[in-house]
């Protein structure tokens, strides 16, 4: 069965609106959260994303650092360009 992460809610945790700087909390449906960082200049661009380690791994099931995110950046992306980005900006 192929994981496939949904973007319930989002938190901005930071931002550098000069140089167009975003940090985000995702919650995900299954209750993991992900750390994404954007670049908005020239266009919204999702630069690095991270499980914040409050739960395991769904993919791997570690409860550490790992790298299975990664995978879903373009899914995630399309979840926040998706009119979620202009909200919270
Ligand atoms: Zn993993």
């Amino acid at each position: 069965m192929a994981y496939r992460p949904k973007v319930v809610d989002v938190d901005k945790a930071g931002s550098n609106d000069k140089d167009g700087l975003y940090e985000f909390v995702l919650h995900l449906e299954d209750g993991t959260m992900c750390r994404v960082f954007y670049n908005r200049f020239p266009e919204w661009k999702l630069t690095n994303v991270s499980r914040l380690l409050k739960t395991p791994c769904p993919i791997c099931r570690k409860d550490y650092i790992c790298n299975c995110f990664e995978k879903f950046k373009v899914e995630l992306d399309a979840q926040m360009q998706d009119g979620r980005l202009e909200q919270l900006v």
